[in-house]
């Protein structure tokens, strides 16, 4: 079952995490409510990023939510202001 990216209107079947205090600046229902809401196929959440300075890298996994190790490792990054 595919969603559709609110920003090119694809449908797209990847599942995907990003932190809340990333997905807060690159949402497209960031003004809405907790700024957690919205549905972006993976190019346009990286474009997203991108034009606010972020670079996102993606781990792949089968079933499953990419590993905690890997989120924490990006925020560490994130919060080191290393790109
Ligand atoms: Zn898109």
């Amino acid at each position: 079952m595919s969603e559709t990216c609110q920003d090119c209107g694809s449908p797209y079947e990847e599942v995907y995490r990003v932190p809340d205090e990333v997905w807060r600046q690159i949402s497209p229902k960031a003004s809405e409510g907790d700024g957690l809401g919205g549905l972006l196929c993976l190019h346009c959440a990286e474009v997203r990023a991108w034009q606010k300075g972020i670079t996102l890298y993606w781990e792949a996994a089968i079933g499953n939510f990419p590993s905690i190790v890997a989120v924490e490792d990006y925020i560490r990054l994130m919060l080191s202001g290393r790109r």
